[in-house]
């Protein structure tokens, strides 16, 4: 509103002065009269109008080419990883079944799904090639109608550059092209761990990896290999067509994605705990850079919260009775940096002779209460936690009382390595132990954490039953992924969600190959940090386990805080971190801008909780030596002012903005 009158003001001025001594009368009648005047502020506010509202950009369009076919499962899987790509992309995108609302629409095209004989017909091909020579960017998976002689397959191959697809499940690499390293689509790929990315380990399945496509390419200049597979056959290929481009990989999105996120990958992981493993983030992170290659400017959600480029997240396993006993070290250290930080709690209220002692009594329960005083938040991490737990056939969906359970379950080390567990019951771990903690400590329990990272496919139901938003029962590196993911129930390809926020935490105590000990923990921190600092290039958090069982572990805590540039890595709570990922998923957007006025705006199409809101920051990517913006505007969907952004730089082409 302050706004409009200001420039109401302003036009009335310039209006007069333009008029009177330089149009003069506007009518020709000797005079200059209120209706000149009028028609001058008319024509100023019109261009200011204008000014105010920059063009609008493209979005992105996620092609649904099952068309819409949702009965068809294995494509259903593939159009969920592709909108996951997008979303954690952040760029503004559309799903659309229709090519023809697709081309018109988008900048850039993802298809969700393998193109096969009938996918497109040669029409389609000819408008797709036509808008791609025009400038419009294409990001496929298996173009699978490049073998024949039909016009379809022809018109295809044009499309493609690709001559021949041949399909196997025995390539366990991508070998990112070093003459490619300094490419823009490849500027998220710049570690050890991006540069080969695992596609699968052949440990499982008679040596079986992902199934992949090796390309023969048509005998043109156009088209450049960006990845190979470690065969040396073509992965990753890159067409220039006119002002655009075609990229094609050889495998389906959703072996990368899905795949990963149920945990059904091909072992693909080099290691689960404490290592860096971004196989999975890799393509969405393409997508993104393909996005800021292919515009003058690309906005897009950034995925992390209040101006930081990563995050530590410390969470803390409450196992045993030392523990209970010793948390007191890390709470109130936590306390003193204002962090609030995250406990799961084991409720073992019964002596299971086999296994553990009754830890979670009268003694335990009060030095529970003070984790609530000092500010942290609790959540569970079962009743029983039983190094089984991931047998779904001996933990059913048992619903029983606390007295009948300690009759029954009872776990019996034997030669297996993780012994067998009688009378276990799911529902008891996940949604009792959920009970007790909420009846004992009187807070909302919202996050649940499983005994030795097991999972089993009652979990996901058991959650849904107990009300969970959160839960952590990966390691980053298991599932190939540094960033949350929706669990479904079973942990089928096909259930629905649950409700539930995965987050698999990156960093830990449990370090398999050097353990943490009372004379080595100082060397930890350091390799934490390493771990740290390549999330933070992927601009991913750092979800740190630490059981708080010792004193020093909470000094190998501070040594690691102690490491960090607080200004752009936060110290950050678990469950206030799922809270924005689960926001940040909600907020559509788009952008225009004016590089006349220097000025940027951000418009959010839905209303949105203003709270959660101010937490969220964009990125923009620009051509390198574009001027920072001036004037960075975020408005509503009637187009309101809602904040003036500020920008800082991310590197020498993107900044990022916060509201
Ligand atoms: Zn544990």
């Amino acid at each position: 509103m302050k706004r409009a009158l200001i420039s109401l003001a302003l036009a009335w001025a310039v209006a007069f002065i333009v008029n009177a001594q330089i149009l003069g009368d506007l009518d020709g009648d000797g005079k200059v009269t209120v209706a000149d005047i009028t028609d001058l502020i008319s024509t100023y506010l019109e261009q200011q109008e204008a000014a105010l509202h920059p063009q609008r950009q493209p979005r992105a369009v996620l092609l649904d080419v099952t068309f819409g076919a949702r009965e068809n499962e294995l494509s259903t899987r593939n159009v969920y990883s592709a909108d996951y790509m997008l979303e954690l992309a952040g760029v503004p995108f559309v799903t659309t079944a229709s090519l023809t609302d697709a081309i018109e629409t988008g900048g850039v095209i993802v298809l969700s799904s393998e193109v096969g004989n009938s996918t497109f017909s040669e029409a389609q091909y000819d408008s797709l090639r036509r808008w791609v020579e025009a400038g419009g960017v294409l990001v496929s998976q298996a173009p699978l109608a490049v073998s024949g002689s039909s016009a379809v397959h022809t018109a295809c191959r044009q499309l493609y550059g690709i001559e021949k697809a041949a399909s196997g499940k025995n390539r366990y690499q991508l070998v990112w092209a070093p003459s490619h390293w300094a490419d823009k689509e490849l500027e998220y790929i710049d570690t050890d761990e991006e540069r080969v990315t695992s596609l699968g380990r052949g440990k499982r399945l008679s040596g079986e990896s992902i199934k992949t496509y090796a390309y023969t390419l048509t005998e043109d200049s156009a088209t450049q290999v960006l990845a190979h597979y470690e065969t040396g056959e073509n992965a990753v290929v890159r067409r220039s067509l006119g002002r655009g481009a075609v990229y094609t990989f050889g495998f389906r999105w959703r072996d990368i994605i899905q795949r990963s996120q149920l945990n059904k990958d091909f072992e693909a992981q080099r290691s689960t705990s404490n290592a860096y493993e971004p196989s999975a983030d890799v393509v969405p992170l393409f997508i993104r850079s393909v996005c800021a290659k292919h515009r003058k400017v690309s906005v897009w959600k950034f995925t992390i919260p209040d101006g930081y480029e990563s995050l530590i997240i410390p969470t803390h396993d409450c196992d045993s009775r030392t523990a209970y006993d010793s948390m007191f070290y890390m709470s109130e250290y936590e306390r003193a940096l204002k962090l609030k930080a995250h406990y799961f709690l084991t409720v073992h209220y019964f002596r299971d002779a086999g296994y553990l002692s009754a830890f979670y009594d009268d003694v335990t329960m009060p030095k529970a209460r003070l984790l609530l005083a000092d500010g942290h938040t609790v959540g569970s991490h079962s009743v029983c936690h039983f190094p089984d737990f991931s047998q779904t056939d001996r933990f059913p969906m048992t619903v029983t009382t606390r007295e009948a359970y300690a009759a029954v379950a009872h776990h019996e080390k034997d030669s297996t390595a993780t012994g067998t567990t009688t009378g276990g019951s799911t529902w008891v771990e996940v949604v009792m132990s959920k009970q007790i903690i909420e009846n004992d400590l009187q807070n909302q329990v919202r996050s649940f954490r499983t005994g030795h990272l097991c999972m089993n496919k009652n979990i996901p139901e058991a959650e849904q039953m107990g009300g969970y938003s959160f839960a952590s029962c990966y390691s980053a590196g298991d599932v190939l992924s540094e960033f949350p993911f929706r669990e479904r129930l079973g942990n089928d390809w096909s259930g629905d969600f649950n409700g539930v926020l995965q987050m698999p935490l990156h960093i830990s105590d449990v370090i398999s190959s050097s353990p943490i000990n009372a004379e080595n923990w100082m060397e930890k921190p350091a390799m934490w940090h390493a771990v740290q600092s390549k999330l933070q290039g992927n601009y991913a958090p750092a979800i740190l386990l630490i059981h708080p069982n010792r004193s020093w572990k909470m000094e190998a805590e501070k040594m690691l805080v102690e490491m960090t540039d607080r200004n752009r890595v936060g110290l950050y709570n678990f469950e206030d971190f799922g809270d924005f990922w689960n926001f940040r998923r909600t907020v559509d957007f788009d952008f225009g801008y004016s590089a006349e006025q220097s000025l940027l705006e951000i418009r959010l199409t839905e209303p949105v909780d203003a709270v959660r809101l101010q937490h969220l920051c964009f990125a923009v990517d620009v051509e390198s030596g574009t001027e920072p913006f001036t004037e960075i505007r975020l408005l509503d969907a009637d187009g309101r002012v809602l904040a003036d952004g500020t920008a800082k730089p991310l590197t020498e082409t993107r900044w990022l903005i916060q509201f």
